[in-house]
């Protein structure tokens, strides 16, 4: 069964979009993906609207002490196996934030991403290689 479930996942990711405290620019190119330019429904790929319907989380922004509850809630609430996809420099800890006192470390250090996806913002391109790259470790 559970074999079943990860060959559908290879095939057909639902993903869910986390905003953890990003400036946006990240989360409008999430939005460039299901744009017809991009369409990644096309492979499957589905933006859904509840971390419960989903199978990779889509991260982006720094995590501070307002946003690491959320995102850790969010992540609870995803149904196992699920795939942490980090977009953005912010999720890979190479940001003009780190030194800020509000922000609590490196996402590794919370969560188990399986891919960064580095870029201020990074292009579609980049997010659609890292979105396989991550089902590739299924
Ligand atoms: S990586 Fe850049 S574009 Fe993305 S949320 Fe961080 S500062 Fe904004």
């Amino acid at each position: 069964m559970k074999d079943l479930r990860i060959q559908g996942l290879k095939k057909s990711p639902w993903v869910f979009h986390v905003a953890a405290a990003s400036c946006n620019n990240c989360d409008i190119e999430i939005l460039d993906l299901i744009t017809p330019r991009f369409d990644v429904e096309r492979f499957g790929i589905v933006l859904v609207g509840s971390p419960r319907h989903a199978d990779a989380l889509l991260v982006t922004g720094v995590l501070n002490r307002k946003s690491l509850p959320r995102v850790l809630r969010v992540y609870e609430q995803t149904p196992k196996p699920c795939l942490v996809i980090g977009i953005g420099s912010c999720t890979c800890d190479i940001h003009i934030f780190k030194n800020s006192y509000n922000v609590v470390g490196p996402y590794g250090k919370h969560l188990p991403v399986d891919v960064f996806i580095p870029g201020c913002p990074p292009k579609p391109e980049a997010m659609i290689l890292g979105i396989v790259k991550a089902l590739s470790k299924l």
